[in-house]
């Protein structure tokens, strides 16, 4: 019980880009761990902190719903909101500041500057949601420029955002060390989002066609099919024979460039998006052959 109110009394919170910088100034000469978020936060999310706080002396998590990263008919209106819920999770797991800025203090009108990682950004999501990644690179390196963390913390549910970031700290030559953090499921396999909150009792169930269908992939390739276009026709079936599903995009590609692939062959990512109702998820696995 004291540990518990004491960890309540020490989480600082910040809501401006001046307020998280004076608090990093005081964290000089420690090690600094970073977990980006725009909250509503769940298991998945609490994998990273936890990585962090066993990793660094400090840990930060931001909290912003980066409206420069939704297209105009996305679903940045909708996009699940509870402070108070996430505040009570990270004091109770011991993160030492919230940062969790104003829109206008990140974006204030005159702001001109935006951050384009090439390439790795036309597939994917990158390619059914033009500006996406614009929108997080550049809202990342602000974030990364106002905590100054030196170890950042992502997930590997993310896999292209992981592999965007990673190129953007190596090309930036930005003196972070940037960890993966493997992708957490629900015990039924539904992998862990907080967009997971706006799907109805029905489209919840029509949801785990996706970790199944990946999961039917992994057992073809384990008996022997390596082409890509006969695994990606399969899961297409699969997700689409619940009604009102939308396929986005199926690919299987290399991991690291994430060029598609016509054969598995070595490490190979496959990824994919749906649409159900209004909400688009994603979902991911690497497999071996
Ligand atoms: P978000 O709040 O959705 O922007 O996610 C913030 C961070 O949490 C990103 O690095 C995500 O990749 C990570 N994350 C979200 N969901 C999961 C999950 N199910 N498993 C692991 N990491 C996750």
């Amino acid at each position: 019980m004291v540990t518990e109110l004491k960890q309540q009394a020490i989480m600082q919170r910040a809501s401006s880009p001046d307020e998280m910088k004076k608090i990093s100034n005081s964290f000089h000469g420690t090690s600094v761990g970073f977990v980006p978020t725009m909250g509503y936060l769940h298991k998945g999310h609490m994998s990273l902190i936890k990585k962090s706080l066993s990793t660094c002396n400090h840990t930060v998590v931001s909290i912003f719903v980066n409206p420069i990263q939704f297209g105009p008919n996305e679903d940045l209106d909708i996009y699940p909101r509870d402070l108070e819920r996430d505040i009570e999770k990270l004091e109770s797991a011991g993160v030492d500041v919230l940062f969790q800025p104003q829109r206008e203090t990140i974006y204030p009108k005159e702001f001109k500057t935006y951050v384009q990682v090439d390439e790795i950004t036309d597939q994917l999501c990158g390619k059914s949601r033009p500006g996406l990644f614009k929108g997080v690179v550049t809202v990342v390196l602000k974030l990364f420029n106002i905590v100054r963390p030196q170890h950042v913390f992502f997930g590997e549910k993310d896999w292209q955002q992981l592999a965007v970031i990673e190129t953007m700290v190596r090309d930036l030559n930005l003196d972070i060390a940037v960890h993966r953090v493997p992708l957490i499921r629900e015990p039924d396999g539904l992998a862990m989002s907080s967009r997971n909150r706006n799907l109805s009792v029905e489209e919840r169930q029509k949801a785990l066609s996706l970790s199944r269908a990946l999961e039917d992939a992994k057992k073809k390739i384990r008996q022997g099919t390596k082409a890509t276009n006969q695994l990606k026709l399969s899961i297409k079936d699969r997700i689409t024979a619940e009604s009102g599903t939308q396929i986005d995009y199926i690919s299987i590609c290399d991991p690291v460039s994430l060029q598609e692939r016509e054969e598995v062959n070595g490490r190979t990512l496959i990824a994919l998006a749906v649409k159900i109702g209004s909400s688009r998820l994603i979902d991911n696995c690497i497999v071996e052959d």
